[in-house]
């Protein structure tokens, strides 16, 4: 923790790991999702588009040492970074077949200045065999593991496919094995108070996670979230709501754990609410102010 940020920022992590700045570069291996490609269904959660966070690049004919290529000159130059953590963002990087995920990690292996992997998938994505493969993958891997909420009910409602306790065992699994886990967690889910937001700080601190991303719920164009907002059956929280919640999400949260991102961002022109989910400077800067106001640092509030 550092006095600007009193909670465990990655950056902070990877400095003191590798000794300087660790960049990500966001990498789309062309994977798909159960919950789209059929194999679940083909609606997806609530909140997601069928764009899947993609950068494009791979539509634009790029494999992935090319894409690498592309994103390590721009940041050598902004950042003058000369480390990165390959970052597998899109869809379900472990949906498929075994052999598929070991190319991918053949080729992600071979890239220059890669000291590590984040690699996002759903818990119903994972089985012993992939795990293995992960785990002997050299440098620090970071398993992007999407709990969203730790209630059943809110899961059903979204539409996400799988419950709390998958989420639980692939956690596990991934833990047994060296692989750090990052969960994912929203705050404003349909039918959700803050209080459910913060039961699942508490689910994950009883777990072996070592990061977590917290995320605002913001509603997308082409989402089956959109069309709720559109019927007013749903409403984002307000900017001040979220604030508060993840003040308090930190100071519940263990300290060990890495914290790799406090707000989501959409993708330009996808946003249809609420607006000030598009200004996400002033939202961190909101919450780095409220911690200091109120001098609440992570952990803070954890008894004994
Ligand atoms: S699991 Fe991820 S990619 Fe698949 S539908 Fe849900 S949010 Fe979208």
């Amino acid at each position: 923790m550092t006095q600007e940020r009193p909670y465990n920022a990655l950056s902070g992590h990877l400095r003191k790991r590798f000794g300087e700045r660790v960049q990500k570069i966001p990498l789309d291996a062309g994977f798909s999702c159960p919950n789209r490609d059929g194999t679940l269904s083909r609606a997806g959660c609530a909140f997601c588009n069928a764009n899947g966070s993609g950068s494009g690049l791979l539509g634009q004919g790029l494999d992935l040492a090319a894409q690498w290529d592309h994103w390590r000159a721009r940041l050598a130059k902004k950042y003058k970074a000369r480390l990165f953590l390959a970052y597998l963002q899109s869809f379900s990087n472990t949906h498929g077949p075994l052999e598929r995920l070991r190319t991918v990690l053949a080729e992600l292996e071979a890239l220059p200045g890669r000291v590590g992997l984040c690699i996002g998938t759903r818990p119903d994505c994972l089985d012993p065999e992939k795990l293995d493969l992960l785990a002997a993958l050299p440098g620090e891997t970071w398993l992007d593991l999407g709990l969203q909420s730790c209630r059943d009910e809110t899961l059903r409602r979204i539409n996400r496919g799988h419950d709390a306790a998958c989420f639980a065992r692939a956690a596990e699994s991934a833990a047994r094995r060296g692989i750090k886990v990052c969960a994912h967690l929203i705050a404003g889910l349909p039918g959700e108070s803050a209080d459910d937001f913060l039961a699942g700080i508490d689910f994950l601190n009883a777990l072996p996670v070592c990061g977590i991303k917290l995320h605002n719920l913001y509603v997308c164009e082409g989402t089956p979230l959109a069309a709720e907002y559109r019927a007013g059956r749903y409403a984002p929280p307000e900017r001040d709501e979220y604030v508060r919640a993840v003040c308090e999400a930190l100071a519940r949260l263990r300290p060990d754990i890495v914290i790799h991102r406090l707000t989501g961002d959409a993708a330009p022109g996808e946003l249809l609410a609420p607006d000030w989910a598009a200004r996400k400077q002033a939202l961190l800067a909101a919450v780095h102010d409220r911690l200091a106001r109120l001098e609440i640092s992570q952990g803070c509030r954890i008894a004994g």
